[in-house]
């Protein structure tokens, strides 16, 4: 009998799926570790292609997994059974720069850093910056409308998408701004149609930088400092704390001169014009002086590389700590974060589980990694019980389960501590309109929850 993913490679015989198990497992994970299955890849290298494949796939109703480079904390690209996963790796070109307008149009295949590249001689940047910008896609990121370290004084994605050409399920091409439809997918986590090319804003790039570690022993002092600083109108583009665990972890990985292992930092970054800079710095530097804060300053931009290089440390820092990695990334009100970073100590010393924090501050956005092994059940029974215990508290706190990895097939489960069953509802139906064979990326967010290994 012939499968209808057989059937829809019949129908589509110039196009290739893969279909050995070499690409099958290797396109089934993202950066979660967890593993979905699939029957084939398959690489469309332009639009009609792309067009073809989700045209025959909705007519079989064959499910789709669009994925970008995989790096997604919330298991959005995992593919949930039979299926094809449609990989935009081949979808690569930067089409077009318009300075006059700031913007530059891209293919969602673009990784996020060869865009910066692009952009860097011409004077230009894109603000967001997730800590993947190395390897994940623009793709990727509109549909997580990823942060990263950058969003406390530019924001994340969304603010920066001016058109979109996208694809409904049936494979119909749109080009729509975001007033229209089209407002619903940054963030979709390609749930209701597939981005194959974005129009994104751009700014000129800052004429300086001053780029800091201050530190102290009291995770508390920490974030009220941060606070306050705030209150005084203090503006950097970037503020991240890195508690006192996370930072001797990535010390092991990438150390520098100065460091002192016991304490917890902020990672500060303030940019713009020489004159805002320097008296932002100032505002900065009495304020330590006063606190008795400990810093640690980069003088050029050898010395910014090595604090960045610091900063992107972490993520694979952690990831040689522990055979699982559990990562949530919980936005809060910033007037709670002091109380957020202790209760969340506090909960994993009770459930004796080892955990790191660090996260976007300014942004009101934790990264909180529970290093754990999937083999042992009783640990994994406390990492959930630790999960639900912190999205409980989030919730009452006015927070969200979510600052910027989406939903995906790990945290669906929870939706329901945050929307009433309406809400949830609602969701459900829109996913209905957009996607009547419910074949685009199932399973994944309000949808229930998806089989994985791992
Ligand atoms: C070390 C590390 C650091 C990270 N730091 C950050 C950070 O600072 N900020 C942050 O926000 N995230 C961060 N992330 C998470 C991740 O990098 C982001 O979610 C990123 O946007 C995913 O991009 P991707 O290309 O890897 O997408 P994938 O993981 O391949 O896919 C993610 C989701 O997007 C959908 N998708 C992909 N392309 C398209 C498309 N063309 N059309 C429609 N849907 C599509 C997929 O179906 C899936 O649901 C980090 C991850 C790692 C591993």
């Amino acid at each position: 009998m012939t499968t209808k993913v057989e059937a829809l490679t019949l129908r589509l015989r110039d196009i290739t799926f893969f279909t050995q198990a070499f690409y099958r497992i290797s396109y089934g994970y993202d950066a979660t570790g967890r593993r979905g299955e699939c029957n084939a890849v398959v690489f469309p290298a332009h639009i009609d292609d792309l067009s073809r494949i989700l045209h025959e796939a909705s007519r079989l109703e064959v499910p789709v997994y669009v994925r970008g480079a995989g790096t997604g904390f919330s298991g959005g690209a995992v593919p949930g059974g039979e299926g094809v996963v449609i990989s935009t790796e081949k979808l690569r070109r930067i089409i077009h720069l318009d300075r006059d307008n700031y913007e530059v149009e891209v293919e969602c295949g673009v990784v996020n850093q060869e865009l910066q590249d692009y952009l860097e001689p011409h004077g230009y940047f894109y603000p967001p910056d997730p800590a993947s910008m190395k390897v994940s896609t623009l793709g990727g990121n509109i549909a997580e409308n990823a942060g990263g370290p950058r969003a406390y004084k530019y924001g994340v994605t969304r603010r920066y998408v001016r058109t979109l050409v996208w694809l409904s399920t049936r494979g119909e091409v749109t080009k729509s701004s975001l007033e229209g439809p089209a407002a619903l997918l940054p963030g979709a986590e390609g749930t209701l149609g597939v981005i194959y090319s974005a129009s994104l804003g751009i700014l000129p790039s800052p004429e300086a930088y001053r780029t800091l570690l201050l530190s102290t022993q009291s995770d508390k002092r920490l974030m009220d400092a941060a606070a306050e600083l705030i209150r005084r109108g203090f503006c950097p583009s970037v503020m991240e704390y890195i508690d006192s665990k996370t930072m001797h972890c990535v010390s092991d990985y990438r150390d520098i001169k100065g460091l002192d292992r016991s304490r917890s930092y902020l990672f500060v970054e303030i940019d713009g014009n020489r004159e805002v800079v320097e008296s932002q710095h100032r505002l900065l530097d009495d304020f330590c002086r006063r606190k008795d804060f400990s810093r640690i300053a980069a003088h050029d931009e050898g010395e910014r590389g090595i604090l960045w290089d610091l900063r992107r440390a972490i993520s694979p820092s952690l990831a040689r700590r522990g055979i699982t990695k559990v990562n949530e990334d919980v936005a809060l009100p910033l007037g709670r974060l002091g109380e957020a970073v202790s209760f969340i100590q506090a909960a994993a010393g009770d459930l004796d589980l080892d955990c790191y924090v660090f996260g976007h501050c300014g942004d009101g956005n934790l990264h909180v990694n529970i290093m754990t092994d999937r083999r042992n059940r009783r640990e994994i029974e406390r990492t959930e019980l630790f999960v639900e215990r912190l999205f409980t508290r989030v919730v009452e706190w006015g927070g969200t389960l979510s600052g910027e990895h989406g939903i995906g097939i790990t945290k669906n489960r929870y939706l329901e501590l945050l929307f009433s069953p309406p809400e949830m509802q609602l969701q459900r139906d829109v996913k209905g309109v957009f996607d009547p064979e419910g074949v685009l990326n199932p399973g994944k967010y309000f949808e229930r929850k998806q089989e994985t290994r791992g």
